[in-house]
Formats: C-alpha cells, sequence, structure tokens
C-alpha cells in the first residue's frame, strides 16, 4: 500500500453474523479528489465508510487513512464525518451543538469563537443559532451536520447521502462548498444516490456491487465520449445535401432535417469549430443539444436493473 493515497484499501472485507456487508473492496482515492461512491441500496457503501472511520471492524483486508492504518487517532481527528442516520444532541441549540464538537476536536476557545459563526453562517443557519436542534427540520438537520463535519477543517470529509433531506436551495449549498474544498485541497468521499448531483460536482465515481469494485469512471471520461448533438437552425434555405456533407469534418451520422442537424461528434471539444463553421455558412442557430450518457444511464447499464440486491 502506498502512503501517498488519502484513502486506501485492498481486500477489504466486513462479515456480519449471516452476511457478507464488503466482499472485498479495492480503493486508492488521491488528495483533493472529489470521488464518488456509487451503488445501489445494500451494496455496502455505509458499511464501506465504517470501516474506513473506525466505527466498524474490518472481518479481513487492510485500509489506509491519511496514510495510517485505519482507527490511528491522529488521522481520525483529520476527518469530518456527515452520517446518513444521524441522531444529534436536539437538546442543545445550533451554536451549542457546534460548539460542544468544536470542543471535542479540540478547537481552542478563540477558534471556536471565529469558527462556529462563520460555519453556521455558511450553511445557512445564522438566524436558528439559538434554536433548539429538536425544532429543527430534515433539512435543516443535515445542514448543522455539514457544518459539524468541516469544524476542523479536515483533511478529507466522508458524505454520506449529504443532499437526501435538502431542498434545490441546500443543495446547491453542498455542491458550492464541496467546490469549495476540492479548493482548499481537501479530499471529499461521496455517497450519493442523486446522480446528477454526483455528475456535476464528482472527479471520479466507483461503481459498487455486493461489496466489490465493479468499474471506475473519471467524470471527464464521459464528456470526452462520442456524443449525438441536436442543433435547431433557422429555417433558411439551405441544400440539406451539401451541408450534411460538410458536417462530416466534424463527426458522423449527420442528418439535416427542416430545422434541426443532426451530428454524433467524436468528443466534445469539437463543438466550439462546427458552431463557427454552421454560422459561416449564414445559418441562424437557435439551440445545441449535446446528448451524452448521463450518469444514471450509466449506472443502470453497469449495476443492472436488479440491482443486485
Ligand atoms: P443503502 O444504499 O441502502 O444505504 P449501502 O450500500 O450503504 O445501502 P450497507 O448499509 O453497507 O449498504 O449494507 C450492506 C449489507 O450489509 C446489507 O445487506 C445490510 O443488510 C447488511 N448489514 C449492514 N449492517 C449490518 C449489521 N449491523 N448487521 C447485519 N447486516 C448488516
Amino acid at each position: 500500500m502506498s502512503p501517498s493515497y488519502t484513502i486506501e484499501t485492498s481486500h477489504l472485507r466486513k462479515e456480519y453474523s449471516r452476511k457478507v456487508a464488503v466482499a472485498d473492496l479495492d480503493l486508492q482515492v488521491g488528495q483533493g479528489e472529489v470521488f464518488g461512491f456509487l451503488g445501489p441500496n445494500g451494496a455496502g457503501k455505509t458499511t464501506s465508510i465504517k470501516m474506513l472511520l473506525g466505527l466498524a471492524k474490518p472481518t479481513s483486508g487492510e485500509a489506509r487513512l491519511l496514510g495510517q492504518p485505519i482507527g490511528d487517532p491522529q488521522s481520525r481527528s483529520r476527518v469530518g464525518f456527515l452520517p446518513e442516520h444521524f441522531r444529534f444532541h436536539d437538546w442543545l441549540n445550533g451554536a451549542e451543538f457546534l460548539n460542544l464538537h468544536a470542543r471535542l476536536y479540540g478547537l481552542a476557545e478563540s477558534a471556536r469563537q471565529q469558527r462556529v459563526p462563520a460555519l453556521l453562517k455558511r450553511v445557512g443557519l445564522e438566524e436558528h443559532a439559538n434554536k433548539k436542534l429538536r425544532g429543527y427540520s430534515k433539512g435543516m438537520l443535515q445542514r448543522i451536520g455539514l457544518a459539524q463535519a468541516l469544524l476542523n477543517r479536515p483533511a478529507v470529509v466522508f458524505l454520506d447521502e449529504p443532499t437526501s433531506g435538502l431542498d434545490p436551495i441546500g443543495r446547491i449549498l453542498v455542491r458550492d462548498v464541496i467546490r469549495e474544498l476540492r479548493a482548499e485541497g481537501t479530499t471529499v468521499f461521496l455517497n450519493s444516490h442523486l446522480l446528477s448531483e454526483v455528475e456535476i460536482t464528482c472527479d471520479r465515481v466507483v461503481f459498487i456491487k455486493q461489496g466489490a469494485v465493479i468499474k471506475t469512471i473519471t467524470l471527464k471520461e464521459i464528456e470526452q465520449g462520442a456524443t449525438p448533438v441536436q442543433i435547431r437552425i433557422g429555417a433558411a434555405k439551405i441544400d440539406r445535401a451539401t451541408l450534411a456533407l460538410g458536417l462530416g469534418q466534424f463527426g458522423t451520422e449527420a442528418r439535416v432535417d427542416s430545422d434541426c442537424i443532426h451530428l454524433t461528434v467524436a468528443d466534445q471539444q469539437k463543438l466550439p469549430d462546427l458552431v463557427r463553421w454552421l454560422i459561416g455558412q449564414g445559418l441562424d442557430l437557435y439551440e445545441l443539444k449535446p446528448q451524452r450518457v448521463s450518469l444514471e444511464e450509466m449506472f443502470l447499464q453497469i449495476v443492472g436493473m436488479d440491482g443486485g440486491l
């Protein structure tokens, strides 16, 4: 195993008395990577996170977090975690709750005085700082949970379904926080079933099924693959056959209808040149829609409709 990875596992396995929750997990996550951990219900995602955090003991295999064997107190102090099913201290108010966790992380009072209000503001709960958590909605609890996960300026953050209770504004907040974390060089380990979110936030995803990795994809690969494109054009007097011939330099399967061009480009990098060329042909462009395969479609292709349960 290499100490240069933020997270690394080798043949990691967890068996409960009658159930193999994680069969054979091999992962490598680099520093500053936003890493999506995807798989159907029961695939072993939460169990894997629990093992990485030292909350569940592996049956066999190895894992390292921040260069240390899992469970090491030094590396655990540099980790942030937003669990999927959280039970917070609902008799505390938002500020008290964050202060308590900041003390548990060992933050000095001066640091707490600066960090707690800043995080309350960052997650949009500034005005609810003095409200007891028992009066918070599910989304508000998820927001305070996110703030709690960031208190110690972690080197790696585990977010287990961070947007499940959030409204669209909350989801944008989580997306922005993840982008900020990436810019600061923080590693983000994201487990989410909201694949449209994953698609726009993650650098790389793995698909797991029955506790083993079945496929790894870099999100750039999705953008770089062959992409069917539809271009809506004005009803200009054009020679469709000549136009289709000219389109051949940008891709294949060119077809021109009365107000629409259909073309498959080998690479989306070609799109700006294609647009310039079409305008040069005297066409008016109203819309250009790349129809790339979504992560959701990939999930179904890779994992299968049965999900493996
Ligand atoms: P989901 O997407 O539904 O949250 P998951 O991928 O996080 O699922 P896990 O919660 O890790 O899946 O569960 C993996 C398997 O291990 C499931 O079949 C689950 O029933 C089983 N399992 C998890 N925890 C335990 C436990 N404490 N005792 C027995 N079996 C367990």
